[in-house]
């Protein structure tokens, strides 16, 4: 019994050093991927629901790793920012972000994805203020999207780094309402503009009577507090009718349209100069 369990006890060891050198493999090409051309973005059109315009796009990160092929954001963001590498990606994705929008000639809005990590890194705002700066793009086109979980480890520095951004005139939406640290105290204490109704209650609304009473209290919550509410992960006509039935602003999914490269987009961008 005691020889079976040191060799458990070596296999279980050789497995977590195997473990760990991956992980540092991982961090180690995570900062130099920018650096190497691996990071894309890829662009999701949201659309207001009374016209069915298209009003802007959410700007979303894409890693080709050399070896691994296409790695998720949802594996390697979470790395990226334990090892701090997101900080480089981050303004990296903000200025690709900001200067690829500050070329079109219809003023669509974007709204981009910011970690915890940048928010409470200490020159946030500065930077921020440089890219609009450097790329020309009009503040109120950007919108800077943050999870709840973003705002818990230091809420009041959270909190007036969100008011620096709002005093800049950029848009803040809560991401992923309604999932993990949802606390309605949070959109009284910062200022957000829009709230964007996570993609689980989204996808059961024509299936699920509680999940239709929550997007409405959703929704009612928003009227009442003066803040847009987006509706994320739009798959089918039916979620999409209920969404309009409930006069919904705002929504994106797959049913409107894929995270897809900026060119598929390019008769919306430029509209006069499409033949
Ligand atoms: P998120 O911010 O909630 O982004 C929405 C995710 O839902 C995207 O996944 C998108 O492709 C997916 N999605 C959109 N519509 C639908 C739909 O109708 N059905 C389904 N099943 N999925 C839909 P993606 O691109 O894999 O990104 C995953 C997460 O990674 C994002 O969730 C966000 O938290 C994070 N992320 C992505 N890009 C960035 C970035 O540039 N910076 C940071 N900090 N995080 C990012
Ligand atoms: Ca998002
Ligand atoms: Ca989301
Ligand atoms: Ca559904």
């Amino acid at each position: 019994v005691k020889a079976e369990g040191r060799g458990t006890h070596r296999f279980f060891e050789a497995s977590m050093n195997a473990l760990v050198r991956e992980r540092r493999l991982m961090e180690h090409d995570l900062h130099q991927a920018v650096a190497h051309g691996e990071m894309r973005l890829v662009y999701q059109p949201q659309h207001q629901l009374a016209t069915r315009a298209l009003i802007g796009f959410e700007v979303l990160l894409r890693w080709q790793h050399p070896v691994r092929g296409a790695v998720s954001p949802a594996d390697f963001i979470p790395i990226a920012e334990e090892c701090g590498a997101i900080l480089t990606i981050g303004a990296w994705v903000l200025s690709q972000a900001c200067r690829e929008a500050a070329g079109w000639t219809n003023p669509l809005s974007i709204a981009v994805n910011v970690s915890a990590v940048q928010i409470l890194a200490p020159h946030f705002i500065q930077s921020v203020d440089d890219i609009l700066r450097e790329t020309g793009l009009a503040p109120e086109r950007l919108e800077i999207e943050i999870t709840e979980t973003a705002l818990i480890r230091d809420p009041e520095r959270a909190a007036s780094t969100l008011r620096d951004l709002k005093a800049l005139g950029i848009r803040l939406a809560m991401d992923d309402f309604g999932t993990g640290y949802s606390s309605l105290s949070n959109l009284r204490s910062y200022p957000f503009d829009k709230i964007k109704i996570d993609r689980s209650f989204i996808q059961a609304v024509d299936s699920n009577s509680q999940a239709a009473a929550i997007v409405r209290s959703v929704l009612g919550l928003g009227r009442g507090l003066g803040l847009q509410v987006l509706a994320e992960g739009v798959e089918t006509e039916g979620e999409l009718r209920f969404l309009h039935g409930e006069r919904c602003h705002a929504a994106q999914g797959f049913l409107m349209g894929r995270p897809a490269p900026i060119e598929t987009f390019a008769a919306h961008l430029h509209p006069s100069e499409a033949q």
